[in-house]
């Protein structure tokens, strides 16, 4: 490991200080601390922020409000947040092992980075890692690659389970930096890598994630989160879909659709949800919404399987959210 420098941040106001100076925040550091032991990454400043008090998980009004800090496992284990979202539950005790769900934030799980196994491997060509180095993966391994979202200069996947939950909920994330406190959704944290794919997310310098908010969705507690992947656990998705439906006599009245394991970013299903809104909640209805997932797909010879897979996952997602009251 490459010498560094870590600070211990007693407030927001000096983490930010010192993060617009060009250091890295660190928390759980689950993704960076690896990054770093394999000199993917080489910052020589972090800040830890673990001493700030946004561990909080609570309900404002009508919203539940997670801090950056509270721990993926408190999170997932959380009474409101298993009664109110369930599919963020789900998506949390799906994403990692007990051990990384410990010792993981809320802000850090958002900002981890893409699992290419490229982007790790030094003497790979890798835009992400170097920009306007080449992509290894395009002549590689990609079975695990996005199919919505790429570029012919990045298609990694996207990787958090909890952002994909988020985005299907209309989450949004606050931020405080330099220049004040902001708030937008979290699906537009997130960049397409277009010919940038070193630039992830649309966080400015010294930015910090503070908490995520949630609103109230009357048909919550029917979302459920559904993740395919080669092993039954510790292992990334290849599919995954955040679905909620609210059914009245047999009718969809609304329906919110994310996907995971698919995209360049947690990629929500817009046509997909118009297509679903007055209609039968049956089969038939699922599979012609799951059509509309994969419209605009740009498989690879590796990763075609993810077209019909992502179809069959969205109409199982549907399904078990239909079942649920
Ligand atoms: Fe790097 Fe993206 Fe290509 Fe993977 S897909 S090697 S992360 S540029």
């Amino acid at each position: 490991m490459m010498p560094f420098t870590l600070q211990h941040a007693g407030s927001a106001q000096e983490a930010i200080t010192v993060a617009a100076q060009g250091a890295r925040y660190i928390a759980g550091g689950t993704t960076l601390v690896d990054l770093m032991r394999e000199h993917v990454e080489l910052p020589t400043r972090l800040v830890d922020i673990n001493a700030l008090p946004l561990e909080y998980i609570a309900v404002d009004g009508d919203e539940l409000v997670i801090g950056a800090l509270a721990r993926m496992s408190d999170v997932a284990a959380h009474a409101d947040v298993r009664r109110l979202h369930p599919v963020i539950s789900e998506s949390l005790l799906e994403g990692a092992s007990p051990q990384l769900r410990n010792m993981a934030s809320i802000g850090g799980n958002l900002r981890q980075r893409v699992r290419c196994p490229y982007f790790r491997m030094l003497d790979a060509a890798c835009n992400k890692r170097t920009p306007d180095s080449g992509c290894a993966a395009i002549d590689g391994m990609h079975a695990g690659h996005a199919i919505l979202g790429t570029s012919t200069h990045c298609f990694a996947t996207h990787p958090s389970d909890l952002a994909v939950a988020l985005v299907a909920l209309d989450a949004t994330v606050h931020v405080r930096g330099p220049q004040g406190e902001r708030q937008f959704p979290v699906e537009d944290l997130y960049r397409l890598p277009g010919d940038t794919p070193h630039l992830e997310h649309t966080l400015q310098p010294g930015e910090l994630i503070v908490e995520v908010r949630v609103p109230s969705l009357p048909y919550g507690g029917t979302a459920r989160y559904l993740k395919v992947r080669d092993r039954a656990s510790y292992e990334f998705a290849l599919v995954s879909a955040a679905a909620a439906l609210d059914v009245r006599d047999g009718v969809i009245r609304q329906a919110r659709l994310a996907c995971g394991g698919v995209g360049t970013r947690p990629w929500r299903m817009r046509e997909a949800e118009a297509l679903l809104q007055g209609r039968p909640a049956t089969r038939a209805t699922y599979e012609a919404a799951a059509l509309a997932t994969v419209a605009g797909a740009t498989p690879m010879p590796g990763n075609r399987f993810k077209v019909p897979l992502l179809q069959r996952t969205v109409v199982r997602a549907l399904e078990l959210a239909g079942e649920t009251r």
